[in-house]
């Protein structure tokens, strides 16, 4: 127990939050897990992409959901509990992080309500790409309320599990970069004590080894359009060298956002080719 003045918090022997001074509501929810094989060693931070928190305690705990988080907090600062934090819960998907897979299986999600990029009247960061993203620059600002009430509950996880080593974002740990824009550049990393999260890096350099980060990888193109002839199909997880990350010599120059990066890729027979393939079927981040 964490003797604050008046008020006290913490997360007991059962893995359930309590707090004196906000509302936690425990709502268990059936998407979850076995009990966590190592304790939880990362936090990871999640937007609704919903304005109504209600919706969002709805599809966590209906009978047949098949995503939830381990929390969340609407825009007053108010708590929803679905999942004990050394439980796994199924929020981070198709996930890696500094060469660990299935983020699931190690990792508290936390959910914020707040609806992202998608147009609301609530107050909003305007004309700032996302930095893995950059089609979506328009996002909700969070609440004081709920950013008070999220900095009391990762202190409450990290007294609760020291194991917890880093804080980052879904759109960090998501496979392929750009799939999750959550939290987004609104998310305000450098406030407070949230975690400093690692330097992003919106594409890779020349010459880098990458992945391909997605099954249907097979995009692999003479030239930076899907009208163009098909290479060579390359499966989901090959290495693939990036020779540029524009699309100069393209079909697609008047795109603001190039979406096309050229690449090497080596086949089985050890055949180079060079290619066009999608940004949104690379990971990059991987090797360094
Ligand atoms: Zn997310």
């Amino acid at each position: 127990m964490k003797i604050y003045y008046y008020y006290y918090y913490e997360i007991d022997q059962y893995g359930i939050l309590h707090f004196t001074t906000r509302k936690v509501d425990q709502r268990p929810s059936p998407a979850r897990g076995n009990t966590m094989v190592t304790s939880p060693s990362l936090i990871t931070i999640h937007y609704t992409a919903d304005d109504n928190p209600q919706s969002t305690i709805n599809t966590f705990t209906h009978s047949s959901a098949k995503i939830s988080a381990h929390f969340l907090v609407d825009r007053a600062g108010n708590i929803t509990q679905f999942v004990e934090p050394n439980t796994i819960a199924w929020h981070a998907g198709v996930s890696e992080w500094k060469s660990k897979c299935a983020a699931n299986n190690w990792a508290i999600g936390i959910e914020i309500t707040n609806t992202g990029w998608l147009p609301t009247s609530t107050e909003r960061l305007k004309n700032t790409p996302h930095p893995y993203a950059p089609e979506f620059q328009d996002f909700e600002k969070y609440t004081f309320s709920q950013l008070e009430s999220l900095k009391e509950l990762i202190e409450v996880l990290k007294v609760k599990f020291p194991s917890i080593i880093e804080t980052v974002g879904h759109e960090d740990i998501a496979i392929y970069s750009g799939r999750k824009q959550d939290p987004g550049p609104a998310f305000p990393w450098h406030q407070g004590n949230f975690s400093p999260r690692p330097p992003l890096r919106s594409k890779p350099e020349k010459g880098e080894l990458c992945v391909v980060a997605s099954s249907d990888a097979e995009l692999f193109r003479s030239r930076s359009t899907h009208t163009t002839e098909k290479l060579v199909n390359v499966p989901q997880s090959s290495k693939i060298e990036i020779v540029t990350c524009s699309t100069t010599d393209s079909d697609t120059c008047s795109d603001p956002n190039p979406i096309w990066w050229k690449v090497l890729y080596v086949d089985n027979a050890g055949k180079i080719w060079e290619g066009w393939m999608r940004r949104n079927n690379i990971a990059w981040n991987i090797f360094n």
